[in-house]
């Protein structure tokens, strides 16, 4: 449990989340009113309870918000050449304007294949080599991944200045971590950007001289006091499962910080569950309605 004094730095992902739904809302009647639905297929194969889980949370926003939904369950024998069939049919579909394909695939299939065959225009999840240049190149039609786009809004609701703030981004996935990078050294966001990996020396110090501190390593609770610098800025990407005997599903989910330890220094920080999570599946709706925007062109 927060004592009241801490929850007055914890940032809200939930809170920020439906504020970002409210402006949504309101671009999705603009997209209605030139005739245009926005459209999202989610592409899910094989049965992996979480994956399932997520593609139901993303399907059921969709339809929260009023946008086309399409979710294709395909079994665990799906080929290559099946899914590349189904990516191409949603490439030609006008009614789809964001496709993603949930991950992981089984292991038979080619990820990278996948995301390439897809449309970047329809690339919601910001992960085909288009995008990824786009996003090196500044270029702002291109798709940014979804989570290190949750952030960025959460660092912007803070009120923090980033132009020329010292920001170390914990991990360099292509997910989460370099393209996090990427869109903080944009020019107009200016921060000064330091990317961290499971080879960087004198991990600790290097963090304490952040203003902000971003981790997406998957460690849990890696992230101690001795690597925040008092009144930092602090969120955490990480979601892990740890065993908790005493909790009914037997686990708990937590962040790659250890939050009780770096809260009472942070200036503000994300909680895990309800801090970047939430935002994920926001920017996921965000990016859907820009691709409509940009393919019916109002
Ligand atoms: P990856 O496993 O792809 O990448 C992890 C990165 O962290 C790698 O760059 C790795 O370094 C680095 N790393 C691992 N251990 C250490 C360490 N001890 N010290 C320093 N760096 C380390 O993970 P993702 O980026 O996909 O995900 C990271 C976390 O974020 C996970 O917990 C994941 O569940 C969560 N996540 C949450 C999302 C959300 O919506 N909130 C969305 C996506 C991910 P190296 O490259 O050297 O191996």
């Amino acid at each position: 449990m927060l004592s009241s004094a801490r929850m007055t730095n914890l940032i809200d992902g939930r809170a920020v989340a439906t504020k970002v739904y409210a402006e949504l809302r309101e671009q999705i009647g603009n997209s209605k009113a030139h005739g245009a639905t926005p459209g999202l297929a989610v592409l899910l194969v094989g049965d992996d309870p979480a994956s399932r889980a997520y593609v139901r949370a993303k399907d059921k926003m969709c339809r929260e918000l009023g946008l086309y939904s399409v979710k294709l369950e395909l079994p665990a024998t799906t080929t290559q050449r099946e899914l590349l069939a189904r990516v191409e049919e949603l490439n030609r579909d006008d009614s789809i304007h964001g496709i993603l394909v949930q991950s992981p695939p089984p292991k038979h299939i080619d990820e990278a294949a996948i995301v390439r065959a897809l449309d970047p225009a329809k690339d919601v999840d910001g992960f085909h080599p288009v995008n990824v240049a786009k996003l090196v190149l500044g270029d702002g039609s291109g798709f940014v991944p979804c989570t290190p786009l949750g952030c960025l809004r959460l660092l912007r609701e803070t009120g923090v200045g980033l132009a020329g703030a010292n920001v170390v981004v914990l991990g360099r996935s292509m997910i989460v971590g370099k393209p996090m990078a990427l869109l903080l050294m944009r020019k107009g966001i200016d921060a000064t950007v330091t990317v961290a990996h499971s080879r960087t020396k004198n991990l600790p110090q290097l963090c304490a001289r952040a203003d902000v501190l971003i981790a997406a390593i998957g460690q849990p609770q890696f992230v101690s006091s001795d690597f925040v610098r008092e009144g930092a800025v602090v969120i955490d990407v990480g979601i892990n499962r740890v065993d908790d005997p005493g909790s009914e599903r037997g686990y708990r989910l937590v962040g790659d910080i250890d939050f009780e330890a770096v809260a009472p220094i942070a200036r503000a920080i994300t909680p895990v569950p309800g801090g970047v999570g939430p935002m994920t599946i926001s920017m996921l709706m965000a990016n859907t309605i820009k691709a409509c925007r940009q393919l019916t062109r109002h």
